[in-house]
């Protein structure tokens, strides 16, 4: 294509919503076959609330949820603000030090005098050595099959109940998978979040191929091993912990809303962070440089 059609294609994609970031980016757009969509924040809201709380061993509920809050204050994860927001209409959420925070895992803070702990049930395991009473472990399979993401919340070394949080799926996201499958698109659902909660978002907008639990650091190898397949991999994500597989990518798509090291990781930016935008970056690409490959 000449230099005057790719800036003209440039152009059209600022008109759609759609900012690149150079003119040759529309090459590598025009070559994408497979599509992968982080979840949280990207085929759904983000936005997520608390929908459920439980104590084990003769705890208190609303403790657990003011507790949680303390610690999570910290973090800027979908997951925290929805248990912050949901202790703080109950009272005043108490502060915390020594937060430190663990990519896709969990968060950690002394709040009260406690060291509580915030995360993934593996998480507490294998970094904690905390494991989870029976009771504790049926109430989060509960959570899980319903399509919750279930945190264990522990402190003083015990796991001592759980918070179930629900995210709801963007109005947009499942036309805008139908229409990733018109233009010959293999798409690609991948989180670290749960098997079913990610199955659960899979079926709703139309995904079959679900690649939940996967570590931050592992989201670029899931991009590596379909490069080495002989896939042209499109990744579009929002947050912090997809910054390494948007840039691994043939083609990073951020979604406008995300944090900015997922903006600077990306070759493109989903203004109105609607997934329509990433077909109509696809077609423009193919229109503008011709589909002959
Ligand atoms: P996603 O790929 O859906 O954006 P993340 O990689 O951010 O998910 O998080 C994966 C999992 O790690 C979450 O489902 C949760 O169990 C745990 N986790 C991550 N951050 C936090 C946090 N701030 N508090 C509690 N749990 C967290
Ligand atoms: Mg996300």
């Amino acid at each position: 294509a000449t230099p005057t059609a790719l800036l003209v294609g440039t152009g059209r994609g600022a008109q759609l919503g759609i900012l690149i970031k150079g003119p040759q980016v529309l090459e590598a757009t025009r070559r994408v076959d497979t599509i992968v969509l982080d979840k949280t924040g990207t085929v759904t809201t983000g936005q997520m609330a608390v929908v459920g709380c439980a104590a084990v061993q003769c705890g208190d509920e609303d403790e657990i949820l003011r507790l949680a809050a303390g610690a999570e204050s910290g973090s800027e994860h979908p997951i925290a603000a929805a248990i912050v927001a949901a202790a703080a209409l109950k009272g005043p959420v108490p502060a915390a030090e020594a937060f430190a925070s663990e990519q896709g895992l969990g968060v950690q803070a002394v709040v009260d005098g406690r060291l509580v702990l915030v995360g993934r049930p593996q998480w507490l395991a294998s970094a904690w050595s905390i494991e989870l009473p029976v009771e504790l472990r049926a109430m989060l399979d509960t959570k899980e099959g319903l399509g919750q993401t279930a945190v264990i919340v522990a402190w003083d070394g015990e796991a001592r109940g759980l918070l179930a949080v629900a995210d709801t799926v963007k109005p947009t996201s499942a036309a805008a998978i139908d229409e990733f499958e018109r233009l010959g698109l293999t798409t690609v659902l991948l989180t670290g979040d749960n098997e079913r909660a990610a199955r659960a978002v899979g079926d709703l907008v139309g995904i079959a191929d679900v690649r939940a639990g996967v570590l931050p650091a592992e989201k670029a190898d899931v991009i590596r091993s379909l490069q080495q397949s002989g896939r042209v991999v499109a990744m579009v994500g929002d947050g912090v912990n997809d910054a390494v597989a948007l840039a691994t990518a043939d083609l990073g798509i951020a979604m406008g809303t995300g944090t900015d090291v997922a903006i600077e990781a990306s070759d493109l930016t989903l203004v109105r962070s609607d997934l329509f935008a990433a077909a109509d970056a696809i077609r423009l690409a193919r229109r503008t440089l011709g589909t002959i490959k």
